[in-house]
C-alpha cells in the first residue's frame, strides 16, 4: 500500500463519524479522517497530515452529498469550528451520539453490545436545536483594517473573527452588541489587545432567564476594580442610554480582569444600572410520557455574571428529571449529590427526599447553593464545601452508626474527567441502594461504571440528553443498584 503525501488529492466515500465528529472514510483498508465531511458523503479530499495507516485531510469537494447533508445554518460554521455537526441533519446527529454512547459502553465500560441495547433509553432530543444557550461570551477586538469587532475565535487561534449572531445563543445578543460597539466607536472606546495588553474592553457576557426573558449584560474590562465608586467605562451613561431600553434589560455591570489570562472574567463586579442579579426557573419534567411534560413543581435560582449556571434550560431541565426519576425516591432516603455546583440537582432531589447532603469544590457555588434552598423554601438539603474524594471519605468514618449520614442514594455529576478513584472507592464503601451518574463525558462514564460494576453494583438504565445540539458533546444519565 502506498502512503499518502501531503496535498494528494483522494476519492473517499464517508461511512462515519469520529469522536469529534470528522467524517472518516476507507480506502484500501486506508482511514481517512476527514473535518465537515459528513456519513453518506463521497467527497474528494485533500491529505494534511499522514501515518502508515491513516491520515488526516482536508474537504475540497462533496462530489455526491450524503441524504443525510444539510445546509448548514451559520455561514461561520467551518471556520469557527464550535459547531462541529452542522451539516448532519438533526435526528442523524442524534443517532451519532446515542452511538457514541453505546460504543463508549461496550469499548470502555466492557459491557455486552446486547445488555447495553437492553438497558438504554432512546436519546433526548432538543425541539429546537439553534438558539438555545442563556449565556454568551463575545471577545470584543479589532479586524485586519482596525475596525472595532465581536466575534470568535477562529478554529483554535486568538484571531477575532467579526459576527455578532451566534445561532446558538438568543437573537438579543446581536442587538446588545451592536449598540455596545456602536457606543466604543461613538466615543472612542479602544478594545483589548492581548498581544500588547493595551486597550479597555476584553469580552462581553450576556445571560438571559428564558423563563421570563431577563437579560443580564456584563462588560469586561482591562483594569483593577477601583476602591471608590466611579464611572468604570468613558460615557458610561451614554452606553446605559442604548442598552437600558432593550426589552428584559435587567441587569448591567462591569468586571474587571487587568490580567494577562485567557480567564475571562476577573473576580469583581460592579453593577452599573438595574439589579445586580437576574432569575430563571427550572421546572421538573415528566419524562415517562412524550413532550415530557411539566409536573407543576419548580425551583427558581439567582445568576449573577459570575455564578454557574447550565447553559441550556430547556435540556436541563429534562436531564435532571431524569436523575430524579433514576434516584427513585420515596421521601425516606438519605441522598449525597456530589460535585453539587450551585445545588440545581440537590435541591430537586431535596423535594422527593429525607435529608440531601451536597458537596462541591467551589466555595462561592455552595454559598449560592445554600441561598437557593432558602429561596426555595428548602430546609432539608446541607452543602459542603471541599473536594467530593476528600470530603465523602470523611463522612464515611463519621457515619459508622450514624443513620442520618448513610446515603441510600449517591447522585454524582463530575467534570468530564469523571469520579477519582478515592471517590469512587468510598461510593462502593457506603454501599447506597442506588448511585445515580450524570455524566458530561461518555467516555469517563463508561471507565467509572466499569469500577462500580465490579465492585458490587449492576447497571439498570443508561439515557443520553442532548444539552449541545450541533456540536459533537452529549450529556448521560443512568442509575445502579446494588447487587
Ligand atoms: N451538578 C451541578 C454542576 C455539575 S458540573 C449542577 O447541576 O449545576 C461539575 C461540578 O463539580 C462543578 O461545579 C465543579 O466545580 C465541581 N467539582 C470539580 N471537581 C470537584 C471535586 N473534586 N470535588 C467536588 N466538586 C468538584
Amino acid at each position: 500500500m502506498e502512503e499518502y503525501k501531503k496535498n494528494d488529492l483522494v476519492k473517499v466515500t464517508i461511512e462515519d463519524i469520529g469522536s469529534e465528529g470528522e467524517g472518516i472514510g476507507k480506502v484500501d483498508g486506508f482511514t481517512l479522517f476527514v473535518k465537515d465531511a459528513v456519513p453518506g458523503d463521497v467527497v474528494t479530499a485533500k491529505i494534511m497530515k499522514s501515518k502508515k495507516t491513516y491520515a488526516y485531510a482536508r474537504l475540497e469537494k462533496v462530489e455526491t452529498p450524503s441524504p443525510f447533508r444539510v445546509e448548514p445554518p451559520c455561514k461561520f460554521h467551518r471556520q469557527c469550528g464550535g459547531c462541529q455537526l452542522q451539516s448532519l441533519s438533526y435526528a442523524k446527529q442524534l443517532e451519532f451520539k446515542q452511538n457514541k454512547i453505546r460504543n463508549n459502553m461496550v469499548r470502555i465500560g466492557g459491557f455486552a453490545p446486547e445488555f447495553v441495547d437492553g438497558i438504554m433509553e432512546p436519546i433526548v432530543g432538543m425541539d429546537e436545536p439553534l438558539r438555545y444557550r442563556n449565556k454568551a461570551q463575545y471577545p470584543v477586538g479589532t479586524d485586519k483594517e482596525g475596525n472595532l469587532i465581536t466575534g470568535f475565535y477562529a478554529g483554535r487561534t486568538h484571531s477575532i473573527i467579526a459576527n455578532t449572531d451566534c445561532l446558538l445563543g438568543v437573537s438579543e445578543n446581536r442587538e446588545i452588541l451592536e449598540n455596545l460597539l456602536e457606543y466604543m466607536r461613538e466615543n472612542k472606546v479602544t478594545a483589548y489587545d492581548e498581544t500588547t495588553g493595551q486597550g479597555l474592553v476584553r469580552h462581553v457576557l450576556i445571560r438571559k432567564g428564558f423563563t421570563n426573558g431577563e437579560l443580564m449584560v456584563c462588560v469586561v474590562i482591562n483594569q483593577k476594580c477601583p476602591k471608590e465608586n466611579k464611572q468604570y467605562l468613558p460615557a458610561q451613561e451614554r452606553l446605559l442610554a442604548r442598552l437600558t431600553e432593550l426589552p428584559g434589560m435587567k441587569s448591567i455591570s462591569v468586571n474587571f480582569n487587568a490580567e494577562n489570562t485567557n480567564v475571562i472574567l476577573g473576580r469583581e463586579v460592579r453593577t452599573i444600572w438595574g439589579e445586580p442579579t437576574i432569575f430563571d426557573m427550572i421546572h421538573v419534567r415528566d419524562m415517562k410520557t412524550e413532550g415530557y411534560p411539566f409536573t407543576g413543581d419548580s425551583l427558581t435560582f439567582k445568576i449573577s455574571p459570575l455564578s454557574f449556571y447550565q447553559v441550556n434550560p430547556v435540556q436541563t431541565e429534562k436531564l435532571y428529571s431524569l436523575a430524579l426519576e433514576y434516584a427513585g425516591l420515596t421521601g425516606k432516603e438519605t441522598v449525597w449529590d456530589l460535585y453539587c455546583g450551585i445545588g440545581t440537582i440537590s435541591l430537586f432531589l431535596a423535594r422527593k427526599a429525607k435529608q440531601v447532603y451536597g458537596v462541591e469544590i467551589v466555595e462561592q457555588a455552595i454559598m449560592d447553593a445554600r441561598e437557593n434552598a432558602i429561596r426555595n423554601g428548602i430546609s432539608n438539603a446541607k452543602f459542603f464545601v471541599g473536594k467530593a474524594e476528600e470530603v465523602l471519605p470523611e463522612y464515611y468514618e463519621k457515619q459508622q452508626g450514624d443513620e442520618m449520614l448513610h446515603p441510600d442514594v449517591i447522585v454524582v455529576d463530575p467534570p468530564r474527567k469523571g469520579c477519582d478513584d478515592a471517590c469512587l472507592e468510598t461510593m462502593l464503601k457506603m454501599h447506597p441502594s442506588r448511585i445515580v451518574y450524570v455524566s458530561c463525558d461518555s467516555a469517563t462514564l463508561a471507565r467509572d461504571l466499569k469500577i462500580l460494576c465490579g465492585g458490587g453494583y449492576e447497571l439498570k438504565k443508561i439515557r443520553g440528553v442532548d444539552q449541545f445540539g450541533m456540536t459533537v458533546h452529549v450529556e448521560v444519565a443512568c442509575y445502579l443498584s446494588r447487587t
